[in-house]
């Protein structure tokens, strides 16, 4: 054992050793080729430098293949420390004594990927026989729209009588209410006006008739309504009741209906956790069929989390009318949808997709919408709603009902003709249907007479009858044989983007629309899980020290609770999209602002109690709290600004959290009174700082306030201790600047402090650098023309430009939800030359370009490791003074794309995409949440975003962005107006070029419908996203001794995401903490063809095992069992675990206790 261990360490040193020499050779080769400016190169010189090239590949392929020595070194030394650590803590000895100034061991030049993990992404796919690959589907469609009869966007449908002599016809009869959280109205006034009525009506009406069901979906609505009856004890069990008899059904039961498009796959599992968690603790009820009849497409996404939340069915409609028709020739319109990446068939669900235009009733019974629109009986004459085809319905008596009843089967049979068995689904319902008691009565009873008469005429070989969804699906699973018997059902995987429902008009704009919401939306969801995840460690460390009665852990519970569900709220359909009223969105903006205020607050109360060295002397003051954030959003439609932190000659504290999943050295910037800053790390070393002016505008400096900038080195999920104090002498580099603007001598006002440079006719270009990159900027336009990767030294192409879109000046025009623009993009000129600002310091670089309606700065890290390996782009924009504009911003690389790019769904999965000339540009867009990119056989360039956008790349080479929409008109989709709310936007970006190390095409790539980022890729759009919170103390409280706070042995896992740690309700009365948290976690798919080298990361992979029992360093696992990802189902055994194995792209849910 001695021997194998020495023999190891020798072995280890031997080879670090031989890869840091190859390193530095290749460093050297490097740096002597790009000390040779290629101007002054001959031919001989380029040739040898080739070869070296090509060696230099050949080490680099050596390298990537010695992963597995690597690893297994690794793991001998982890075995190793761990022996000789010997239960010590991490915080006070070891990680942290290690290095002068580091806080966190020195991370390896290349992360240890076990090669198994590897295999994953580069398995070929394959379709299964019976399978529909949506890429597929999009290539054969001609979409050329052709008049399709009555029902328009399809085609005749004929039957022979006789098809049902052997086999009736099974007809399901759905109703169904759909009730938007916020729309026209905001959530609260659909609610007294509407949904309250519907659901008062709906007690009395179910139990007039035991025959009579109904669907209900949004338990945001429901559990307001359960709320306000809460005294009528009487109503609650007749309630209850009218769920267990199967009267009514609970679909989906998530907090709304989401977007599937704008929202990101931690808000989608929010809202349905918070719709279920609900559900569970007031009805006991587990939904298991999905319904989502209104989103603008759909995505596989939601498909996966209803899998993993232990559906078997779902149903969804908006989908492209083209599509529809191509799946209802094919009878495909049910099939098993799996995910692109599935190799087992393990996340296969039964999906129905509903044929018509619209879920309303003319386009719900069958193809013909002026037949079915008669079996509408709200639209009966003499109510409000009529029958836009003019024949209005007829009530049904004893004359008419024969009539009327063989006229509506022909709709059920021509309708049951597009689908593979003998069972047909007819939902019954509209936007807020069932409000009054005799719309009740109207629907209710002539539907049963229907029934009744066709039910009693055997000749008709028909049954038709009210039923709930999952009724239907039952019906079908057993005419199917759940799809294994003689009517077996295709599977299909791919997405249901870009929507469309008529002619060109694709929904895409909604993809962009009140984009400055977009990323307040990502800014609650960063605040919320940051909250979620300590908090949980705050609580399990009391249960551990001893709880504090001061700590306001009901109180936390509340306002998490709250922000949970204005999230979940702001997934709605027609909240994330931005295409609700101008109030609406108010309301909307102004419940996530106070959520993020309220989240603030439970952060900096845990942190508090996290970061006290002595927990006796926490003490909870509300109206002064022991920590605050640096920055305030004054109102909802804001944006945020720092607030300016007092330093005097006393130290204060800045506590510094990282709710990343990965130790994290990271750029931190506060505002400070004084530019004569020192900070000191909690083993009181002094910490490389930056200074830089803040500006009040383009060329006045701020003599109040400075921008103090610095390297936090903090654990994962942990927090870390600094210390800031002012000093006479100058401690801290100033940065330096040069403003410079075209034809015009520009004069900076104050700025003292730094040394400032102004030009009025530079022409060469600005170069900013740090250890990865040089980019190259234009001293005219101010905008990116070239970057170089320092690893190959090769000056790219990489133009970034502004382009303006307008709205055709045909009769329907962009709108909300619509993009209809002029034609191609027209390049954006300011009025002005652009005054361009160039700030350079030691911990980073950046220009800084006003132009009028943008202020564009492009940053670059001067940090080794991840913060390096991108550049950080911000744009500013403000078209407030536009009408009918779009801005979009565009990168032109010189990569050879071609026809093909990739975008995220969800933030969870990437979806390969065709730019295809035979669809109009605005179908060429796709949503953008976290990430999309263009590669070649030889690099990948991705842009990282942190708000949901809509992107595209309508030429090789070039990706583009749309930044904002302002918009005259209503594109006529029931909203009633335009865009005219903008405000003052703010979005950020990453961009990073990698290099694939395989120069070869990986077989079969233009085909394979998968594809994956790198774990650079994964780890920069974290940084991006979940950026380091830091919180300072007040002025008064030096003498409370803090200290650094390491909840964790380790990173997690590279390819392993926390989703979230979030605390379960209990189930007391008053609804405060259990003791158990729901453990999410994710393990994300990565492609290892890319270079993981100087990442500064600490983590490896591990095939994706857990052990979770090591995991948490000082806290105890006391329980650990798996459950259904909104914890509504558990598996039969009931022992704790110790470790978890997780697939590649799977979801995992545990409920977990510690203490
Ligand atoms: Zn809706």
């Amino acid at each position: 054992m001695r021997l194998s261990r020495q023999f190891t360490v020798f072995g280890s040193a031997i080879f670090f050793v031989v890869i840091i020499s190859l390193y530095l050779m290749l460093d050297h080769l490097q740096l002597d080729h790009t000390k040779n400016p290629s101007s002054g190169m001959d031919r001989s010189q380029n040739g040898q430098l080739s070869v070296l090239q090509d060696k230099i590949d050949h080490l680099e392929r050596l390298l990537a293949e010695n992963n597995e020595i690597i690893t297994n070194i690794r793991d001998s030394i982890i075995k190793i420390t761990d022996s000789v650590k010997d239960g010590r803590r991490a915080v006070d000895s070891g990680n942290f004594s290690q290095g002068p100034a580091e806080m966190l061991p020195s991370p390896p030049l290349v992360i240890p990927i076990d090669p198994e993990d590897c295999q994953f992404s580069t398995r070929p796919y394959s379709k299964s026989a019976d399978g529909v690959q949506m890429l597929d589907v999009y290539d054969l469609l001609a979409f050329d729209n052709p008049d399709g009869g009555v029902w328009k966007q399809g085609f005749e449908i004929t039957y022979d009588e006789h098809e049902w002599d052997k086999e009736p016809l099974q007809v399901f009869v759905v109703p169904h209410s759909h009730n938007d959280p916020g729309w026209l109205k905001t959530f609260d006034d659909y609610y007294r006006d509407q949904t309250q009525h519907i659901l008062n009506n709906m007690v009395v009406k179910l139990h007039e008739d035991v025959r009579r069901k109904i669907i209900w979906s949004e338990i945001s609505y429901f559990s307001k309504w359960w709320d306000n009856i809460d005294d009528q004890k009487r109503g609650r069990c007749e309630k209850s009741a009218l769920i267990e008899s199967g009267q009514l059904e609970i679909a989906t039961g998530g907090w709304v209906m989401p977007d599937e498009a704008n929202s990101h796959y931690f808000a989608l599992i929010d809202q349905l956790l918070e719709g279920h968690q609900w559900l569970e603790r007031h009805l006991g009820v587990k939904p298991k069929t999905g319904w989502a009849v209104d989103p603008f497409g759909h995505s596989p996404t939601q498909a996966y989390l209803l899998k993993q939340a232990g559906f078997s069915n779902m149903l969804i409609q908006r989908v492209h009318y083209s599509v529809k028709k191509h799946f209802a020739s094919h009878k495909t319109l049910e099939f098993f949808w799996r995910q692109n990446w599935d190799h087992d068939a393990s996340t296969d669900i039964l999906c129905h997709m509903m044929p018509f235009y619209s879920y309303d009733v003319p386009h719900t019974c069958g193809p013909d919408p002026k037949t079915c629109c008669q079996f509408d009986f709200k639209r009966l004459p003499g109510g409000r709603v009529s029958c836009p085809w003019r024949v209005p319905p007829q009530a049904i008596t004893d004359h008419n009902v024969q009539d009327r009843a063989r006229m509506l089967l022909d709709q059920y049979r021509k309708k049951s003709k597009l689908f593979r068995s003998k069972v047909v689904l007819a939902p019954l319902g509209d936007d807020f249907r069932y409000t009054e008691a005799l719309e009740w009565d109207q629907q209710y009873q002539n539907y049963q007479k229907l029934f009744d008469y066709m039910n009693s005429h055997p000749e008709l070989h028909v049954k038709a009858q009210f039923g709930t969804i999952s009724d239907y699906f039952e019906a079908l699973r057993k005419a199917t044989g759940d799809g294994v018997g003689s009517l077996t059902l295709p599977t299909v995987s791919g997405d249901f983007f870009t929507y469309a429902d008529r002619d060109d008009h694709y929904w895409s704009g909604y993809f962009t629309s009140r984009p400055f919401y977009k990323r307040l939306d990502r800014i609650l969801e960063s605040h919320l899980r940051a909250a979620e995840i300590l908090y949980s460690l705050a609580l399990a460390n009391m249960r551990k020290v001893g709880k504090s009665n001061d700590f306001p852990a009901v109180e936390s519970y509340k306002l998490l609770t709250g922000a949970r569900r204005n999230l979940a709220l702001f997934q709605h359909h027609d909240a994330i999209t931005g295409t609700a009223k101008d109030w609406v969105v108010v309301d909307y903006g102004t419940r996530l602002f106070h959520s993020i205020l309220n989240l603030k607050r439970v952060i900096v109360s845990s942190a508090h109690w996290l970061s006290l060295k002595d927990k006796q002397m926490f003490n909870h003051d509300p109206s002064n709290l022991f920590l605050q954030m640096d920055d305030v959003q004054p109102a909802q439609d804001a944006l945020p600004r720092k607030t300016v932190l007092k330093i005097g000659p006393n130290p204060r504290s800045l506590v510094i959290y990282n709710s990343g999943d990965q130790a994290r050295s990271s750029m931190v910037t506060v505002y400070t009174n004084t530019p004569h800053v020192r900070v000191l790390n909690a083993y009181g070393q002094v910490v490389r700082t930056q200074v830089s002016a803040v500006w009040e505008d383009t060329t006045r400096v701020s003599k109040d306030a400075y921008q103090l900038s610095f390297v936090a080195q903090v654990p994962t999920l942990g927090l870390g201790v600094y210390q800031l104090c002012e000093r006479a002498e100058v401690q801290t580099e100033p940065a330096r600047y040069l403003v410079l603007q075209q034809g015009n001598d520009l004069s900076i006002k104050g700025g003292e402090s730094f040394q400032v440079a102004t030009s009025q006719g530079q022409t060469e270009p600005i170069i900013l650098e740090n250890n990865h990159l040089q980019l190259t900027i234009s001293p005219i336009t101010g905008l990116l023309e070239k970057l170089k990767l320092k690893e190959d030294g090769v000056e790219r192409q990489m133009k970034v430009e502004f382009v303006w879109y307008g709205t055709t000046s045909r009769k329907d025009k962009s709108g909300a939800y619509l993009f209809l623009p002029d034609g191609d993009a027209k390049p954006y000129t300011s009025s002005k030359p652009p005054v361009i600002r160039v700030n350079r310091g030691s911990v980073f670089s950046e220009v800084t370009t006003s132009l009028t309606h943008i202020t564009h700065t492009v940053r670059l890290y001067h940090i080794n490791g991840l913060e390096g390996q991108s550049a950080e782009i911000c744009n500013s924009v403000d078209i407030r003074g536009e009408f009918n504009r779009e801005i979009a911003m565009r990168i032109k690389s010189d990569l050879n794309s071609k026809d093909r790019f990739f975008t995220d769904l969800n933030g969870f999965q990437i979806q390969p995409r065709r730019t295809m000339s035979k669809l109009p540009l605005q179908a060429n867009f796709y949503p953008m949440t976290s990430m999309a990119y263009l590669q070649d056989p030889s690099l990948r360039l991705s842009l990282l975003t942190a708000q949901s956008l809509g992107v595209s790349s309508l030429h090789s080479g070039h990706l583009e962005v749309i930044l904002d929409r302002r918009l005259n008109q209503d594109d006529n989709r029931g909203l009633g107006q335009g865009v005219l709310d903008n405000k003052v936007t703010a979005n950020a970006f990453r961009l990073l070029l990698e290099k694939r190390s395989f120069a070869e095409e990986p077989q079969g790539e233009g085909n394979t419908p998968n594809s994956f980022p790198s774990l650079v890729g994964h780890m920069s759009y974290m940084h991006l996203n979940h950026p380091l919170i830091p919180m300072a103390t007040g002025l008064d409280t030096a003498e409370v001794p803090l200290t650094p706070y390491a909840p964790l042995e380790s990173s997690l896992p590279c390819d392993v995401h926390l989703v979230n740690l979030r605390t379960i309700q209990s189930k007391d009365e008053g609804g405060g903490p259990s003791e158990e948290a729901a453990l999410i976690l994710h393990r994300k798919g990565f492609d290892c063809s890319f270079s993981s080298r100087n990442t500064g990361l600490l983590c490896s992979t591990t095939c994706g095992k857990i052990a979770v029992d090591k995991l948490f360093g000082e806290l105890t696992v006391r329980r650990l069992t798996p459950a259904s990802l909104s914890l509504l189902h558990s598996p039969e055994s009931d022992q704790s675990l110790h470790q978890i194995t997780i697939k590649p792209m799977e979801i995992s849910t545990h409920r977990l206790q510690l203490s």
